[in-house]
């Protein structure tokens, strides 16, 4: 049989291809975004004790209702708006298939989603799969600030959706309260869905914190936001996150939801929601990864690397310009065939990449000697 690929221009995700590399070369992985720590021995007991008391068949289609009432009440208190843990929260196989099943329900070919590059890397194919036309808005280093009058130019009758993704991986950048007034204003009456990709929404270092768009009480109807339990408790293996969103496109999104995954994991939803009944659990995480952030920064700080500002998220930029002229692909293949330490280019985060761009991304989700160990070689690079 001939297979006629229907992805034919679609490559293994730069995530996968450098933690390959990493693998291969042996080389200290800062590339894929993943923790090297283990998840706190109390919610795998949790998880595992869930096991044991029988929870081991099919949870409800939306999720476990328990998890769904703690996440209501924590959304209900961080956005000051109120979420119905019923008709407004699904728990979904991480933040991923929430992002693929909220655009390919709400979505139809011909229409358009804009979102702004560098982007994640799993909008576009989700985007193209439903037959749309993904309209990328690029913004460069070292702000990624957003010209709000091309965002205005590009809003056509076709335009169904705008995603945006604060905290930005890999931008590293936040949403503003005067970003968020420039958003509403441009879709207020039409007919265009705020799919909000937040899932560092804990991981912040701003000063001005992480703004939701579940707070903005002009999108109310018009949003779908997505977390993920991985970022936040260290389990980025589990998958699982979930979706808060209006009723209506709640409704929507839950159609094809039941037959995408139908529900996920029960024993781990059980096990989540004892965990957070604990909300400490959440607020640790920021100061936790700053240490991080700041410990890496200072390991490397002899480095020819300069560290653009992380706003948030467990990543951080770096400009290498100052040590070679190569293009940032062959860049990060180099450091981690030759210097030992893996990280990701930013240009496969583009439709159209920039030129002049040389800039490569760290994580710092890592244990403290790691993070050492990394700053010691990349000083010497
Ligand atoms: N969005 C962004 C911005 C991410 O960085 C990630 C994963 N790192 C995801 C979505 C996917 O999250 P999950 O692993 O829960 O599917
Ligand atoms: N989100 C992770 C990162 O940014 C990667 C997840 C994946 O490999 N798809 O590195």
């Amino acid at each position: 049989m001939k297979i006629r690929s229907k992805f034919p221009a679609q490559e293994t995700t730069i995530f996968s291809v450098m933690s390959a590399l990493a693998n291969e070369y042996g080389a200290i992985n800062l590339s894929q975004g993943f923790p090297n720590f283990e998840p706190d021995a109390e919610l795998i007991a949790l998880v595992h004790d869930a096991m044991k008391k029988g929870f081991n068949q099919y949870a409800p289609m939306p999720g476990h209702k328990g998890l769904r009432d703690i996440l209501a009440s924590k959304h209900q208190r961080s956005s000051g708006q109120s979420w119905d843990p019923d008709k407004e929260i699904t728990v979904t196989a991480g933040a991923t298939q929430a992002i693929f099943t909220a655009i390919s329900s709400i979505v139809r070919p011909g229409e358009e989603v804009m979102y702004f590059e560098p982007a994640y890397d799993c909008y576009r194919p989700a985007i193209e799969l439903t037959g749309a036309t993904p309209v990328p808005i690029a913004l460069h280093s070292p702000e990624f600030t957003i010209d709000w009058d091309e965002v205005a130019q590009k809003i056509t009758p076709q335009l169904r959706m705008i995603i945006v993704n604060t905290p930005s991986n890999p931008g590293c950048y936040t949403w503003s309260a005067n970003d968020w007034d420039h958003l509403e204003n441009l879709v207020a009456g039409k007919d265009i869905v705020i799919l909000s990709d937040e899932v560092y929404e804990h991981l912040v270092y701003d000063p001005e914190g992480h703004i939701s768009v579940l707070s903005r009480e002009k999108l109310k109807d018009q949003c779908m936001a997505a977390f993920s339990f991985g970022k936040n408790f260290h389990m980025t293996g589990w998958k699982l996150g979930y979706l808060v969103a209006s009723a209506a496109l709640t409704e929507e999104f839950r159609k094809l939801h039941q037959y995408i995954v139908f529900s996920v994991h029960h024993p781990s939803q059980q096990g989540i929601a004892k965990y957070l009944e604990e909300p400490l659990h959440y607020e640790a995480l920021a100061g936790f990864y700053r240490e991080k952030y700041e410990r890496f920064l200072h390991a490397c700080s002899s480095s020819r690397f300069r560290f653009l500002p992380s706003a948030g998220s467990y990543f951080v930029l770096a400009d290498y310009s100052d040590i070679s002229d190569l293009d940032d692909r062959a860049f990060a293949e180099w450091l981690t065939r030759e210097e030992g330490v893996a990280c990701i280019p930013l240009s496969p985060f583009y439709s159209d990449p920039p030129t002049d761009q040389r800039l490569v991304r760290f994580c710092f989700a890592k244990t403290d000697d790691l993070l050492d160990k990394a700053g010691k070689l990349l000083s010497a690079v």
